[in-house]
């Protein structure tokens, strides 16, 4: 990844260590020969960076990236990973101009097309076969199950699905996003292909799930 990129994507807030982004950097450039790269959970454009920049080395389709932007429970006041900057006038988190003006500095705007809504709804419209689906978004059990459940059908054999913030010991965080990860594993249609951090890469070997 080119150095001035991977200096954007370092100082752009948001949670994402750049060993894990640059192992998403590297698994949005192989996938694009499969399909689009699609993330849940855009937040400030950090991981989106590192996805975008990806699949733009390979000459691949923009990156989708779906958020609400209203932040998930732990981003609201009170919680651990508020950010009171990130409040707009009317006291409600607003992430998008962030994202959009991580993706101005790295150059990426035309790289990227940003969803501004839920993804459960997106995922019922969407029709695309997926080069990759990047799982990053909520993590109650509720949440994590429906990205998965909407996410993992469009995942086209040969693509990845790959989940954020998957955790072996409880005490390093929630569990939702390890569950799913298991569920695809037990599905029998995904095997591990990677591991960094707390990022597993899953391939779609067969079709259903
Ligand atoms: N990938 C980001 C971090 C994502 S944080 C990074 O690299 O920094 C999780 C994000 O998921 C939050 O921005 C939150 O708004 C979003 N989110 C939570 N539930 C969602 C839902 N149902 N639909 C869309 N986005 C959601
Ligand atoms: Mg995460």
């Amino acid at each position: 990844m080119d150095a001035e990129l991977r200096r954007v994507a370092a100082d752009a807030r948001g949670f994402m260590p750049a060993d894990e982004g640059l192992a998403l950097h590297a698994w949005a450039q192989r996938a694009v020969a499969v399909g689009p790269v699609l993330e849940i959970g855009t937040y400030c454009g950090k991981s989106t960076v590192y996805l975008a920049a990806g699949a733009a080395a390979a000459g691949g389709p923009p990156v989708v990236s779906i958020d609400h932007h209203r932040g998930s429970a732990e981003h609201q006041p009170g919680w651990p990973y508020h950010e009171p900057d990130l409040l707009d006038e009317a006291g409600t988190i607003d992430t998008l101009p962030h994202a959009r003006a991580t993706l101005a500095r790295a150059g990426l705007e035309g790289r990227v097309v940003l969803v501004v809504g839920d993804s459960p709804q997106v995922a019922r419209l969407w029709g695309t076969p997926l080069g990759m689906a990047f799982v990053d978004g909520a993590h109650t059990d509720e949440a994590a199950a429906a990205d998965y459940e909407g996410w993992a059908p469009h995942v086209a054999c040969g693509g990845v699905l790959a989940v954020h913030d998957v955790f072996t010991d409880p005490s390093e965080g929630g569990q939702a996003p390890r569950r799913i990860y298991r569920r695809a594993l037990d599905s029998g249609a995904f095997a591990e292909r990677d591991a960094v951090g707390s990022l597993r890469v899953l391939e779609r070997t067969a079709s259903g799930w």
